[in-house]
């Protein structure tokens, strides 16, 4: 067979599978995207011969380094840390460090590889990237967080810039850690530029960075709502995770008139029957953000409340579900009694929290559901929005930031909806929309450049 000869499906994931043993969140990644893009361009041949996306799943570079550090008993440390940057064709390499025990290379060419659609989806120049670190936060002191957040700028800044990549945070890394971060990148190249988002008011960040993810999840729930001229007011509304994304969806849906009736962590979901209020959401985000608590201490503070060790909340009846923890934690079998219990619509907060089966799964019901890769862009459109304030040295006012997400939102709903059309189909496919328009784009900017 010739090189350039076109390969199908299988063939390309085998091929993926092959090139990158051991990875099989990338795999999934990349094959959820091959089964929408192999049909779309079928009749494109220039994609084909300029083999579009087997480049775009060839990340630009992976950059491994070793990060060591020192604990408060005086013992040397040492943590694997990576960037992965994707692809730059439409702007600079973006995308969150996320600090967490699971992280390895697989996860993060998948979250790279996804970046890199999302950010094309939200119609700002940025291209797609992802980092981190096998580092586990969590019981770490301030002190210790400070001591490994610099060792890893150590490394990383060489390979960032506010025109190279812009990292941002993800799980395990929220204000405190970009802080640390940023003021290490300061000391070691001298120089104040905005090479990280998610940074503190007082030094470069935007208004609404830390809301935007959740409240994006929800306003983009409630875009695909109206298309069947139903809404969230009312709706019974289950939700993953208690960290930034899931506290922050939980606040829109209060505001929007829904009522929430879990949050979880990784051992196990809180169920409110009362619903968890705004008050009740405040009260977590300082459980999570100041105590660095358990989502278990819910059911302690809040009588009518419980606390399920170990299971996932998604058996609870709801209307709407919204997971937001991490990625494949909502399984085939969680999708059918989702489905079962007329759930009737599924918004992805988090990455790939859906698997493969859970997403055919939905596909088949003909519910709603919007992959993260749209649903969840809110967070890095006001990072993008960031990123020009900074390189204007000027700050939005908030009405501004918040008029530019929802319009971000809706624009990002509206490419779905022209590329997700479906034959036979009474409901968009939001997956197969949000993988098309995000690859138009980009592949268009790597035919420009011919063969780099
Ligand atoms: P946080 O660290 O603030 O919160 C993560 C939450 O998910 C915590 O409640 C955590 O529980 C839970 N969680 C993590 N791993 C697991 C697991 N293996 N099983 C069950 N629960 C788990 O992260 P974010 O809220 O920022 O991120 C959540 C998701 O949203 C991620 O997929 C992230 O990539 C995605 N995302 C985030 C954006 C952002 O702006 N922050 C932007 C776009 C996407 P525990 O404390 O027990 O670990």
């Amino acid at each position: 067979m010739a090189v350039n000869d076109h390969v199908d499906l299988a063939g390309f994931i085998e091929g993926v599978k092959r090139r990158n043993p051991g990875q099989p969140e990338f795999a999934q990644a990349v094959q959820e995207v091959a089964e929408d893009i192999f049909d779309f361009i079928q009749d494109k041949e220039e994609y084909h011969r300029y083999q579009i996306l087997r480049r775009i799943a060839e990340p630009d570079r992976v950059v491994s380094f070793r990060v060591c550090w020192e604990d408060d008993n005086g013992n040397i440390r040492v943590q694997r840390g990576w960037r992965v940057q994707n692809n730059n064709s439409i702007g600079p390499y973006k995308g969150g460090i996320r600090f967490h025990p699971s992280v390895t290379e697989s996860v993060l060419k998948f979250l790279a590889f996804e970046q890199t659609f999302k950010n094309a989806l939200t119609g700002l120049p940025m291209g797609g990237g992802k980092g981190g670190a096998n580092f586990n936060p969590k019981g770490k002191s301030d002190n210790e967080v400070m001591r490994f957040c610099q060792s890893f700028m150590n490394e990383l800044y060489r390979y960032i810039g506010a025109d190279i990549d812009v990292p941002a945070g993800d799980i395990g890394v929220g204000g405190r850690e970009i802080g640390y971060m940023f003021g290490q990148y300061k000391r070691l190249t001298n120089e104040f530029t905005g090479v990280l988002t998610g940074k503190g008011l007082e030094y470069g960040g935007s208004l609404i960075r830390t809301e935007a993810t959740g409240y994006g999840a929800v306003y983009f729930l409630r875009n695909m709502l109206a298309t069947q001229k139903d809404g969230i007011e009312g709706k019974k509304v289950v939700i993953s995770g208690s960290g930034n994304v899931a506290t922050h969806a939980a606040e829109k849906i209060n505001q929007l008139g829904g009522k929430v009736l879990t949050l979880s962590d990784s051992e196990g979901f809180i169920y409110d029957p009362a619903g968890i209020s705004q008050e009740k959401v405040n009260w977590i985000k300082e459980l999570k953000n100041k105590r660095r608590g358990r989502i278990s201490e819910y059911a302690k503070e809040f009588t009518g409340s419980e606390f399920v060790s170990g299971k996932t909340p998604w058996g609870v009846p709801c209307d709407l579900a919204l997971p937001c923890a991490t990625q494949n934690e909502l399984t085939g079998d969680d999708a059918r009694t989702l489905v079962g219990n007329g759930c009737k619509a599924v918004s992805e907060g988090a990455n790939m929290p859906t698997t493969l089966e859970g997403v055919h799964v939905f596909k088949d019901a003909q519910i709603l559901f919007a992959p993260g890769k749209a649903a969840n862009a809110g967070g890095v459109s006001v990072s993008g929005l960031e990123m020009s304030q900074n390189s204007a040295r000027i700050s939005w006012k908030e009405e501004e930031l918040q008029r530019l997400l929802e319009d971000i939102m809706a624009g990002i709903h509206a490419s779905c909806v022209e590329y997700g059309g479906r034959p036979g189909s009474k409901v968009t496919d939001y997956v197969r929309g949000a993988n098309i328009a995000g690859f138009k784009k980009v592949a268009d900017a790597m035919l420009a450049f011919g063969v780099v």
